[in-house]
């Protein structure tokens, strides 16, 4: 499928999905700029994914003439023909995300019979950020609350709405384009990750909104507009586009590591707690150099010490189908040559068939074993075990 248009939504300098960026390290907007995005795969499926909501929601939600309905009803058709992205797992989770919007509006119609509904957005909270602007998927005005609600598709990254700086930042936006002609008193700020199976709420009174965009916002977006403040490593930089050359970054990595070694010569088991709790940290930012190097040599820099060199490669059947007719010319037998059928994955009969039908077909010959043990940080939301050899005694690991 060519670019989409929500594909083509311009990036501002302090736009609302980098505000977890530049308001903990406000000079980071000024040293991204310039640098090229590059768009991934899961980006465009994003992308796709919404294009198809709003069609959908517009469809369902909006009062539309035959004609209108005509060309929504065309416009889905065409999308689920010709988009590449476009298959049962996206069917079911724009499914689940529309759902939830269909619910909440109702929920808003019930409070107030003249509830509004808008889709795709543009949100200027210019107010407190320069040229902050951002695109909201859906804003509902009803009795006095205003709920801002986001499609997250992705799967690797899961998003949550509580103190969520970019969904806040729509907030502001939504609050100050409509707070002239509906009395907003509540805003609640809604992501939904369908994927992930999530829905996360999170509710301000305006005046605490309000409170924030003077108090964080407001000073951070003045720092990061003119370059300055300080750079502060965290959480934040997974998405910064220098992530792999930050100065800052490796400084507080190094820190992490210049770890010192206390007497006896074994590590106790609380010093080994404490190394591990950074080694996530330090993997990711291992792999972010390692990218950022290769980007560097692939370009034609020099990284002293390293070099680029062909990697291993495997041998391929230019053409199968007349290798075949050639095996089964010379009577060799044809398990010698053919792969046996075999059936799928869960995950890719999912992706095939639809979770639901797959339940229902054959959902009582699916079974999940115990997960073999994995040690995680104790703020994880599973249950400890804590007895392997108890929970366990019956498995091989
Ligand atoms: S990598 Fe992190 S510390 Fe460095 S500029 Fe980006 S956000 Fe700031």
């Amino acid at each position: 499928m060519t670019a989409p248009a929500h594909a083509e939504r311009a990036h501002a300098l302090l736009g609302a999905s980098k505000a977890s960026q530049w308001i903990n390290c406000p000079p980071s907007a000024r040293l991204q700029d310039g640098v090229p995005d590059k768009r991934s795969e899961y980006a465009n499926e994003g992308t796709a994914a919404h294009e198809l909501s709003e069609l959908i929601l517009q469809r369902r939600l909006t009062l539309c003439n035959q004609a209108e309905r005509k060309r929504l009803d065309k416009a889905i058709a065409d999308f689920q023909t010709t988009s590449t992205y476009y298959g049962s797992e996206m069917g079911e989770a724009v499914g689940y995300y529309v759902e939830v919007v269909e619910e909440r509006f109702m929920e808003s119609k019930a409070r107030s019979s003249d509830a509004v509904i808008l889709f795709e957005e543009r949100l200027d909270f210019t107010e407190w950020v320069p040229d902050g602007y951002g695109t909201g998927d859906v804003v509902l005005i009803a009795d006095g609350v205003m709920e801002v609600i986001d499609l997250k598709y992705g799967k690797g990254v899961p998003v949550s709405a509580i103190g969520n700086p970019q969904i806040r930042l729509y907030a502001l936006g939504a609050l100050s384009g409509y707070s002239f002609l509906y009395d907003i008193r509540e805003v609640r700020m809604t992501i939904v990750q369908p994927r992930l199976d999530s829905i996360s709420t999170d509710t301000m009174s305006v005046d605490e909104l309000l409170a924030w965009a003077e108090e964080v916002v407001q000073p951070a977006a003045a720092l990061a507009d003119a370059g300055e403040g300080e750079f502060k490593a965290g959480d934040h930089c997974r998405f910064c586009k220098v992530k792999g050359s930050c100065r800052a970054r490796a400084d507080a990595n190094m820190a992490a590591v210049s770890y010192e070694f206390k007497n006896p010569a074994l590590l106790t088991l609380e010093e080994v707690g404490q190394i591990l709790a950074i080694t996530e940290q330090l993997q990711a930012w291992a792999k972010d150099v390692q990218d950022h190097a290769f980007d560097q040599a692939v370009a034609g820099h020099v990284v002293p010490g390293w070099k680029l060199v062909e990697g291993r490669s495997n041998r391929a059947i230019v053409d199968k189908e007349v290798a075949e007719k050639k095996l089964e010319e010379a009577k060799i037998e044809s398990d010698k040559f053919l792969k046996p059928r075999e059936l799928l994955g869960i995950g890719e009969l999912e992706k095939r068939v639809g979770k639901k039908e797959l339940a229902a077909l054959i959902g009582d010959l699916i079974v999940k074993p115990a997960g073999k043990p994995v040690l995680v940080v104790e703020t994880d939301h599973r249950p400890a075990i804590n007895s392997v050899e108890n929970d366990f005694a019956n498995e091989e690991f």
